[in-house]
């Protein structure tokens, strides 16, 4: 073994991937019974007229329903909607999760995910402290914390982020036309954030999602509208707790557009198997790059099945599929064992 891996971050992470990993172990194992384990497709950033959105939550909720996925979080600004009134029916195969953004002060957002009551903004005199107080109150109320949009308003970097503890996610995609996710070149791009945040041994996986406000309209480009970026969670169950418990230990990927069939860790190695597209005229084309520390790019395969085999040296592996029309997924990164024998 060698100690060059920093042990003060280590253990958190080593605990989170293999959770991520036991967790997939799981779901594969799940698997071999067709019933036990399904993915669900959700977005997890949506304002109402709760706050700044245009329709009322019955109506965003439908949007959703008709649109092909499973569940959804309402996350208005500093308000909590109980999902209790609207998600009505038990036999929809739809489920209304109970959320919040907490909108704090220096353009410090974070979500909280699957809380039942109401957060208020937080006190603090930094962006870290923020975020730490944040995270905590949503911790508190067994919910899954979502640090938004760092590069909306150029409001977090790194080092923000570098000090906090029992993160859970990082948004790295958005359908919202202001939030800066690609950087300018000096500010990285969110996907490198997550890199860097990964690299130093925190537990933080990364999600893609609408930030949706307009359902009213035309959509376009400069509107935040629904339907662009989203997770698919792997459960046994549609319930709030199976979604909420997914999502806390990175069983899901994220997506602009790209669908994936199944993601298989093993302590040797990592697999994707990517839905391939339509048939079409003009098929689009797929590519898996798998990344490792520091957002270093380890592979890029076509093939489909699509296999990394760890040497031991990565710290983390993950997997980046583009379609040749600039949609993405993001598989969750696997911790890799290092080993002097590979
Ligand atoms: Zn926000
Ligand atoms: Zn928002």
């Amino acid at each position: 073994m060698c100690a060059t891996m920093q042990p003060f971050r280590l253990a958190p992470l080593a605990l989170a991937l293999a959770l991520a990993l036991a967790a997939l172990a799981q779901s594969v194992t799940a698997q071999r019974d067709a019933s036990a384990v399904r993915w669900y497709r959700g977005n997890l950033h949506t304002h109402t007229i709760n706050s700044d959105g245009d329709s009322s939550p019955y109506d965003v909720m439908g949007w959703y329903k008709r649109h092909g996925y499973q569940f959804l979080v309402l996350t208005d600004h500093n308000t909590f909607t109980d999902p209790a009134p609207y998600d009505t029916n038990p036999n929809d195969n739809f489920l209304l999760v109970g959320g919040e953004e907490i909108t704090n002060a220096k353009t410090v957002h974070v979500n909280a995910l699957g809380i039942s009551r109401v957060i208020p903004a937080q006190s603090g005199g930094t962006a870290t402290e923020l975020l730490q107080a944040s995270i905590d109150a949503v911790r508190a109320q067994n919910g899954v914390p979502l640090i938004n949009h760092p590069n909306y308003g150029w409001a977090l970097t790194v080092k923000d982020m570098l000090p906090l503890q029992r993160t859970g996610l990082l948004e790295i995609a958005s359908g919202h036309p202001l939030v800066n996710h690609a950087g300018d070149g000096a500010v990285p791009s969110t996907e490198q954030m997550w890199d860097q945040l990964l690299s130093a041994g925190m537990r933080i996986f990364a999600v893609a999602v609408d930030d949706v406000h307009n359902f009213r309209e035309e959509f376009t480009r400069d509107r935040a509208n629904p339907g662009r970026a989203w997770v698919v969670a792997r459960a046994t169950a549609l319930t709030r707790e199976h979604i909420v418990a997914s999502l806390n230990e990175g069983n899901f990927y994220a997506s602009t557009g790209v669908a994936l069939k199944d993601i298989r860790a093993t302590t040797d190695s990592l697999t994707v198997d990517v839905e391939p597209p339509a048939a079409s005229g003009s098929p689009s084309r797929f590519r898996v790059v798998f990344i490792g520390r520091e957002g270093r790019v380890l592979s890029v395969a076509n093939d489909n099945p699509a296999r990394y085999a760890f040497t031991g040296t990565e710290l983390y592996v993950r997997a980046r599929i583009e379609d040749s029309n600039g949609l993405r997924a993001w598989t969750q990164p696997v911790l890799v064992p290092r080993s002097s024998n590979r």
